[in-house]
């Protein structure tokens, strides 16, 4: 038996200014066939978890690229069908196959291709043909159109946000797939549009528990191969973008049909419940102020780079300078050309300098002042979990009292470590403002006396209602109060 793998993903906030070359793959993610590292990223844990399984069962496992990029704006045309066309000669060089298991994101949207993920399945299938099997591993923060469904057999996609799910989500695409192939299962998707968009943390309720039953469902009723919600992504300005769920049955489409259909009513019927509530940047600077212990960190959710924005914005610094904040510490604000004028001047200079908000509207305006050079690093990184993040050349500036990283490699806070190695101490501030939605709670809530979420300013298209979308449906809930009715 030979089967066939490979990844292709990003993440296209298609609002996003910073556009994605193949430069910004090499950079994230870039493996040739058989080079994939032992550990997988989001997106490439079909390749590590087939490796294993070929071992284990004794086929043989086709290695095509595997590639990723960082969360940004728009992939430049000529990269994507570079990197499409690489995979699907590969794919032809490997025929015959008798399975094609992919790991895909599912919001990637090129310069000229709305629906790549469409694109590059429908390839897929024409060169297997009808009977083979294709299936892939996604992140629910994706489009399911019709065009990918159709070229597909099955899509399992991650379960839980933040995405810590991702290697189990593999297993259960093998799983599926190779139940397939030993003719044990016949999976078919059925789909129900929720007619909605909203964003789902799945640390918290409403969506904890749904997730829990519906995981529940598929160990209990074997007809029920796999349950996913696919979130949609408010950020991707393409015209099937929104919220649908999915059935994947054991040949069983009308099951599966009033299956989905009754999950996602009940979905929409909790619709803007999900996410936790946020403040302004106003409220939250005051609140830190008033505080009685420290340190309180202010998390500015929208403008995080994890999102495929900039990570540039200036609002809640701003603020600080506005209320004269002291013992403030903001990591990080996303300038490469205030840091190569840092690094330029020197540690202890002091020099007039112009920072961040370059970028996009909705970020605040560039900051200007006379600041400090504290403490400069070439290459800074800092910890994320077992391995370590880059922040790139970081300056460590002061304004006002107020300590300020600037950094060039975009990056989201995820770690206070990101202070220490800029030789700010995080616990000994009063207030730490950082730049991410949900990735930092693990490692922060241990030294954080309180945590704020704050939405300030409008980095990211997060209110539906009022985004200038020009390609998305405009008839589904927030735009409309009950598009089901
Ligand atoms: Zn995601």
């Amino acid at each position: 038996m030979r089967i066939f793998t490979a990844v292709l993903a990003t993440e296209t906030n298609t609002f996003s200014p910073i556009c994605v070359d193949r430069r910004a793959f090499e950079a994230s993610l870039y493996a040739a066939p058989g080079e994939h590292p032992e550990t997988p990223t989001l997106c490439s844990a079909p390749i590590t978890v087939g490796r294993r399984l070929a071992v284990e069962k004794g086929f043989d496992l086709i290695e095509g690229t595997a590639t990723w990029a960082d969360p940004a704006g728009l992939v430049n045309r000529l990269t994507y069908e570079g990197l499409r066309d690489e995979i699907l000669d590969q794919l032809r060089a490997a025929l015959p196959v008798d399975a094609v298991v992919l790991g895909l994101h599912g919001a990637m949207v090129a310069d000229g291709y709305e629906d790549t993920e469409g694109d590059f399945l429908a390839r897929v299938r024409d060169i297997v043909g009808p009977n083979i099997l294709v299936c892939a591993e996604l992140d629910p923060h994706s489009h399911l159109t019709a065009k990918r469904r159709a070229a597909t057999d099955f899509f399992v996609y991650f379960k839980e946000f933040p995405h810590t799910d991702f290697v189990d989500r593999a297993e259960d695409l093998w799983r599926i797939a190779l139940d397939t192939l030993a003719g044990h299962v016949k999976p078919v998707m059925s789909v129900f549009d929720c007619r909605m968009i909203d964003v789902y943390p799945t640390s918290r309720d409403p969506m904890r528990s749904f997730v829990d039953k519906i995981m529940q469902m598929e160990a209990e009723d074997s007809d029920i191969l796999s349950i996913s919600v696919i979130h949609g992504f408010m950020a991707g300005d393409v015209p099937e973008m929104g919220t649908k769920m999915l059935v994947v049955t054991d040949g069983k489409p009308e099951k599966g049909a009033a299956l989905a259909r009754e999950l996602g009513l009940k979905l929409f019927s909790k619709r803007g419940t999900f996410i936790m509530p946020q403040i302004d940047e106003r409220e939250a600077v005051s609140r830190a102020l008033a505080a009685t212990s420290g340190p309180v960190v202010i998390a500015d959710v929208w403008d995080n780079p994890g999102g495929g924005t900039a990570g540039d914005a200036t609002v809640l610094l701003a603020e600080l300078l506005a209320q004269d904040a002291k013992d403030a510490a903001v990591g990080t604000i996303w300038d490469p050309m205030a840091v190569q004028i840092c690094m330029a001047a020197g540690e202890g200079a002091e020099i007039q300098l112009r920072f961040g908000a370059k970028s996009a509207p909705g970020t605040g305006n560039p900051i200007d002042g006379i600041v400090k050079v504290v403490k400069l690093v070439r290459n800074a990184e800092m910890r994320f979990g077992e391995s370590y993040a880059p922040f790139g050349d970081a300056a460590h500036i002061r304004l006002h009292g107020i300590d300020i990283i600037l950094n060039s490699t975009r990056a989201q806070s995820f770690d206070p470590s990101l202070f220490s190695v800029m030789g700010i101490d995080p616990t000994s501030r009063k207030i730490l403002v950082i730049k991410s939605t949900n990735h930092f709670y693990a490692s922060f809530a241990p030294i954080a006396a309180e945590i704020l979420y704050c939405s300030a300013g409008t980095p990211y298209p997060n209110n539906p209602a009022r985004t200038p979308y020009r390609r998305a449906p405009r008839d589904i809930w927030p735009m409309v109060d009950n598009p089901h009715g």
